[in-house]
């Protein structure tokens, strides 16, 4: 059986497997910047089309906590250096700064998960498990009924799992509404078609707005 992605709704599905999207977006890169190997550099500048480009391999989403553009503005996205640039000062022999800044450490993170995450370091043992691209984060986290964020069972006792969980802090009760307002606009589109949704979705424009009020 198929698991639901905890970051996608009831009504869209995204499938988070980069495949060779990376692989396409360097070519892209290269051929803007040939020379440059330091992806994030100019990725991370806000506004410019490889910036775009990057936040689209993730469907303008959260790649953590799922909250995508429905709900929080574009420049509130930042590139995340899954393994932190704090490595390179403690010299830790398996990163060097090519692969710090190159586009397989590279993902898409709001910003309130990327300060949390902070200079967090994954166990290289982990590393299939938590690194977003290895595409194994919807099976260790899941959504419950009640729109919060889970440790999969099967995973409760793994310390990483639980260590990550805590640092991105899934918990928290800003991403239950952050889900909650992105199953409400999902639901509208998929049904836009009938009157009655139009009020509702009126309601849902109003929480959006204030949601927005908050960083
Ligand atoms: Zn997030």
């Amino acid at each position: 059986m198929k698991i639901k992605d905890y970051r996608n709704t009831s009504y869209k599905e995204c499938d988070f497997s980069i495949n060779s999207k990376k692989a396409d977006f360097l070519v892209f890169f290269s051929s803007v910047h040939p020379k440059a190997w330091n992806v994030y550099d100019h990725v991370s500048v806000k506004q410019n089309e490889l910036n775009y480009k990057f936040r689209e391999m993730y469907y303008e989403k959260c790649i953590y906590c799922g909250v995508s553009i429905q709900v929080i503005d574009s420049s509130n996205f930042e590139v995340d250096h899954f393994i932190p640039k704090e490595v390179l000062k403690k010299e830790l022999p398996d990163y060097d700064s090519r692969y710090i800044n190159g586009i397989d450490n590279l993902v898409n993170s709001c910003k309130s998960c990327n300060r949390a995450k902070s200079n967090f370091i994954c166990e290289e043992t982990s590393l299939d498990l938590i690194h977003p691209d290895r595409n194994k984060l919807h099976e260790i986290y899941v959504r419950e009924n009640d729109y919060s964020i889970k440790i999969h069972p099967e995973y409760s006792t793994n310390e990483m799992v639980s260590k990550f969980y805590r640092v991105l802090k899934l918990d928290s009760q800003l991403k239950r509404l952050d889900y909650l307002i992105m199953e409400m606009k999902d639901f509208c589109e998929r049904y836009n078609d009938r009157a009655e949704i139009m009020k509702l979705h009126q309601l849902i424009l109003s929480i959006e707005d204030k949601r927005r009020r908050v960083s």
